[in-house]
């Protein structure tokens, strides 16, 4: 197994690092805007820029109107998109998870209204898990429920944190369906269009500082039809738990692209910064920060390889995909960190782009969820008599 840019990936790859290079970063303060004229101009100019240069929905598959990128080559590509938070949506990369989702599971009406509105970018999804009442981490607690009235589900309760709510066509919203079945059958995905009366945004809510679309939503008797149901009744666990697996791989490869970024600034800093008659790079505490970097983002960066690896062979990767999580946002945390610290006062200023990661340890399962289910999954080989062999993993 190589951890080097396979030959036949490199020339895609450096077309996409350039377009965000000369495109998508020198836009980064306009497009920060959030919702203003100037950042969605800004976002449709490089969107048909992206699909004029061959670049767009390039892992989507090409049945569904993507470039159908082989999955290992597609991580690779991952890794240049995480160098600006904004390249996801100029690349169509944002709507991948959805699209495959809607693709396998949803009934043939919602598949021709949003499949192919979704893949060209016309229209943005969103997804609706977590809850403010109850620790989502354990979503076996959600208390968003749907109940069927005749050709109709009903559904009420309280979400938040449904990011990109604030310009989504529609929320997939996971929903207790299944009222006495175990809790990991008793809970369905259901579509719900954000123009539906009783879907209600109570608020963006402002997230250290900044509004970065992660709504609060309450459901007061919203009413859809039956078919907007995902797949059978009570396979939410099932879908959400398909749509994680090769998202996280995806999601680590664009964290160590975010930090080579940050390496590359703290490193011409270092370079760049003279203090007490010496460059920064001269001083033996800047020098442990450029190594503990270095060493951390080498050590995810081999771990997300290898999950990618064994998860493009047909195996699950369950412990591998829980170690890259943890070991990933921490790594993308410390670095951004560092990176802070050597750019002094500028570093927390608009004038560069490092900002706090401190969120990738909480989205998509906290840390201490992950450790839990690696650390049990890995203790019960040992329970069976099999134990952990390295070697032979
Ligand atoms: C930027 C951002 C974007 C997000 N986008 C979405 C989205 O689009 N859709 C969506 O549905 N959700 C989204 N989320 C929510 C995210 O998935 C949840 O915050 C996460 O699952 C944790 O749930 P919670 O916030 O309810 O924390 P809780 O479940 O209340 O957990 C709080 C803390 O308790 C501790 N804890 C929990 N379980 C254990 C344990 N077993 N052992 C030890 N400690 C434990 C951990 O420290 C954890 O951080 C987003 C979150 C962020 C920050």
């Amino acid at each position: 197994m190589s951890f080097e840019v396979p030959e036949h990936v490199q020339p895609i790859r450096e077309r996409v690092r350039q377009f965000i290079e000369t495109e998508v970063i020198p836009l980064e303060s306009v497009l920060d805007e959030r919702g203003s004229q100037a950042s969605n101009q800004a976002m449709q100019g490089l969107m048909a820029k992206a699909k004029q240069q061959g670049l767009w929905a390039l892992g989507h598959p090409k049945e569904i109107g993507g470039q159908g990128l082989p999955f290992l080559d597609y991580v690779y590509i991952n890794e240049v998109i995480g160098r600006s938070d904004l390249a996801m949506v100029a690349l169509g990369t944002h709507s991948l998870q959805d699209s495959i989702m809607l693709n396998l599971h949803a009934s043939p009406a919602w598949r021709d209204t949003y499949l192919k509105p979704l893949v060209e970018g016309e229209v943005f999804p969103s997804f609706a898990m977590t809850e403010p009442d109850v620790a989502s981490s354990d979503p076996t607690q959600l208390r968003t429920h749907a109940e069927l009235d005749g050709e109709d589900w009903i559904i009420n309760g309280h979400k938040w944190f449904t990011s990109g709510a604030d310009r989504a066509a529609y929320t997939t919203v996971m929903v207790r369906t299944e009222p006495d079945a175990p809790d990991h059958d008793a809970f369905s995905m259901i579509v719900v269009p954000t123009d539906t009366p009783g879907y209600n945004i109570v608020r963006d809510v402002r997230v250290m500082g900044f509004y970065g679309g992660h709504c609060e939503v309450k459901y007061e008797n919203v009413r859809v039809p039956a078919e907007n149901l995902l797949g059978p009744r009570g396979a939410g666990f099932k879908i959400a738990q398909e749509r994680l697996g090769p998202g996280r791989i995806f999601h680590c490869m664009r964290w160590l692209g975010q930090a080579q970024r940050a390496f590359d600034l703290l490193c011409e800093r270092a370079n760049d910064r003279r203090a007490f008659g010496s460059a920064l790079a001269d001083k033996q505490q800047i020098q442990v920060m450029v190594f503990d970097s270095l060493a951390e983002i080498q050590a995810s960066r081999m771990l997300t390889l290898a999950a990618a690896h064994k998860l493009d062979r047909g195996e699950q990767a369950r412990v591998e995909i829980g170690l890259i999580k943890v070991v990933g946002a921490q790594m993308l945390h410390n670095v951004i960190d560092r990176a802070i610290q050597v750019h002094g006062a500028k570093g927390v200023t608009e004038d560069t782009p490092l900002r706090t990661a401190r969120f990738a340890r909480i989205y998509d399962g906290p840390d201490e969820v992950h450790r839990m289910t690696v650390a049990r999954r890995v203790l019960r080989e040992y329970q069976r008599g099999d134990g952990w062999d390295f070697g032979a993993r």
